[in-house]
């Protein structure tokens, strides 16, 4: 039977641990991709450009691979499914493990057992997936396979029987991980009578056909012409199309039926109506319920947009843009807001911080938007005196008047790296109100150390200070872990005595004053000169507690005067000049982008 055939999977590993090269050569050595498209095309399962530049998998894509067991000679379909490798996309890795039975675990034998290795660990058995090790670039020389296989059994509990040894890029294991596949990964369950029950595990807007559903067929089955209802909201819709992907896509006539993985296209106007994580089931014989796991999409960091061009159209074609930006991308969240600083423009909410740059790089790049992006911060929830309680994405709307106490979101931090960094990442977390929760000794020399701290802390950027602290041999992971009450309160910068809310954020009390000092320095070294004095100050309440001024240009005095200091801001103001800018006028300050940036960067 067709079921007992298939076999789904997908490739988990740390970032750079070899996932899209032995995902290429798993496509190249069932023949699924011609040599030559590969060779053009090296990293097929990556197709936005921005991903590859930026060397991250941020869509799931699948392939479907015929493979012919050279030991007996019998057939198999082999479906795997790429996961979007980054904390920012967490839901998403999540729906696609649940579309599949297995997982190689790609971990690189010269580096050993990173954070997202063991998150990606944890996933993968909360979704009771059978998990294959691939311990990968055995071809370099600081390879240690076995000893990194040691630590896997130590820390992961794995079973290094599945183990394979491989060298992804020499192509070396890779028919034995094609036979683990077939040997240890299940068939999918589910019957093919039951009613129709299929997990969209991914969707994405494609111009000419309206948004195409990834989905993975757990009960019974699907074709053209079927009527299908969402069962998160109940829209119907007739199926125009459905297909595998080889990994281009194509259409077939026939039923996709259990176990299958595939695609379908129903004329669905927005990806925000084939959500991930929904369940599609027929409208005659419905399935009685949903799978499990459905999630509306929440945003964690939010922060305000506004069109650099300060006129009327530039709201109104930034509306237009941002409408249209989420038939394609439903994870961003956007409403009006007025700032009587900043102007008209849009509270957005987003997954994450990568989330947020690659939203505002998209909107510059496919719709001609330059848009500027106040300081990012997480949701509070805060509990007034009248004992109501709500959430607030924008720090200017606390009203410290009518509030008993404010909350923020927590997260528990995983980060992995050789001992000898150990007092470096401890004096980097200390700044940032953490608890230890574990300290564990992976082998001889590295360490892993687990802490409980606020989100806003690792939103900031904690990341870049792990690796700067490591010299890039940290890694680390995280995931959300309820909300707490704090001392919270806000911070506002103004400009010749006018508060900015763009710039406001929030800050526990112990840190507010000396992060409101150094915020306030910085900007004095980013706002570029203006033709008068400039006056900045950080403010707690009616407390000034940093007042800097940047001094006017001087027409009458040779720049040279100026010595160093003015060539160096000279250069910034070039640079700012070439190319777009992302200039905001406020009141009759121009101000960068970046300056809005610092507000999070910490150190
Ligand atoms: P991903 O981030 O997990 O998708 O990792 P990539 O597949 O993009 O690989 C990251 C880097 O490691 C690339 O430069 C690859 O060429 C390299 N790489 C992948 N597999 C091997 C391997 O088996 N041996 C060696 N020496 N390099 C590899
Ligand atoms: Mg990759």
């Amino acid at each position: 039977e067709q079921q007992q055939r298939i076999r789904n999977f997908c490739i988990l590993a740390h970032v750079d641990h070899g996932k899209s090269t032995l995902a290429d050569r798993l496509l190249q050595t069932t023949k699924a991709v011609r040599e030559d498209v590969l060779a053009r095309q090296a990293q097929f399962l990556d197709d936005m450009d921005l991903e590859r530049e930026r060397g991250i998998t941020i869509k799931l894509r699948s392939a479907r691979m015929n493979y012919t067991d050279p030991r007996t000679g019998e057939a198999f379909i082999l479906n795997l499914i790429d996961t979007p490798g980054h904390v920012d996309f967490g839901y998403e890795v999540s729906r696609s493990l649940a579309a599949v039975e297995g997982a190689l675990l790609v971990v690189d034998a010269s580096q050993g057992i990173q954070a997202q290795t063991l998150a990606n660990v944890d996933l993968a058995l909360k979704n009771g997936l059978e998990i294959i090790p691939v311990l990968n670039k055995i071809d370099l020389p600081g390879a240690q396979p076995e000893k990194v296989l040691q630590q896997m059994v130590d820390v992961i509990g794995i079973d290094p029987t599945l183990a394979v040894f491989a060298s992804a890029k020499q192509g070396v294991g890779i028919d034995e991980i094609l036979n683990r596949i077939v040997d240890f990964v299940p068939p999918p369950g589910g019957a093919e009578t039951a009613p129709l029950q299929a997990l969209v595990f991914d969707s994405y807007y494609d111009v000419y056909r309206g948004v195409i559903a990834l989905i993975r067929v757990v009960n019974g089955k699907v074709r053209k012409g079927d009527r299908i209802k969402m069962m998160s909201n109940n829209k119907e819709y007739v199926v125009d199309a459905v297909g595998l992907f080889t990994p281009a896509q194509v259409e077939i006539s026939g039923a996709l039926g259990t176990g299958e993985v595939g695609f379908l296209s129903a004329n669905v106007k927005s990806v925000g109506d084939a959500a991930v994580g929904d369940t599609m089931t027929t409208v005659n014989n419905s399935a009685s319920c949903a799978l499990p796991g459905y999630r509306k999409n929440k945003p964690v960091v939010f922060a305000s947009m506004f069109p650099c061009d300060s006129s009327g159209d530039g709201f109104a074609n930034l509306q237009v843009a941002l409408s249209k930006f989420t038939l394609s991308d439903s994870s961003l969240t956007f409403e009006p807001i007025f700032s009587s600083a900043l102007g008209n423009g849009f509270r957005c909410g987003f997954n994450g911080l990568l989330h947020m740059d690659i939203v505002q790089e998209r909107l510059d790049r496919e719709f001609g938007m330059d848009v500027l992006l106040s300081a990012p911060n997480v949701v509070y929830r805060v509990r007034t005196r009248s004992g109501d309680e709500h959430m607030i994405s924008n720090p200017s709307d606390i009203d410290p008047a009518g509030i008993a106490e404010i909350q923020e979101p927590m997260a528990k931090v995983d980060i992995i790296a050789p001992q000898a960094y150990q007092g470096a990442l401890e004096d980097l977390v200390r700044n940032r109100r953490s608890t230890m929760i574990d300290l564990q000794f992976l082998d001889g020399n590295r360490i892993r150390m687990l802490y409980r701290m606020p989100l806003s802390e690792i939103i900031s950027d904690f990341h870049s200070n792990v690796l700067a602290r490591t010299k890039g041999y940290g890694s680390m992971d995280f995931c959300m872990d309820g909300y707490e009450a704090s001392e919270l309160v806000r911070v506002d910068i103004a400009l010749q005595s006018s508060i900015i809310d763009g710039f406001a954020f929030i800050e526990h009390v112990d840190f507010a004053a000396s992060r409101g000092r150094a915020l306030a320095q910085r900007l004095k070294d980013i706002i570029p000169r203006h033709m008068f004095k400039v006056a900045i100050q950080a403010k707690i309440g009616a407390k000034v507690i940093a007042s800097e001024s940047i001094a006017p240009f001087r027409k009458d005095v040779t720049a040279k005067c100026y010595g160093g200091d003015i060539t160096r801001k000279q250069k910034l103001l070039k640079k700012q000049a070439a190319g777009k800018k992302r200039m905001k006028l406020v009141g009759t300050v121009s101000l960068p982008q970046e300056a809005f940036r610092k507000i999070i960067a910490s150190d």
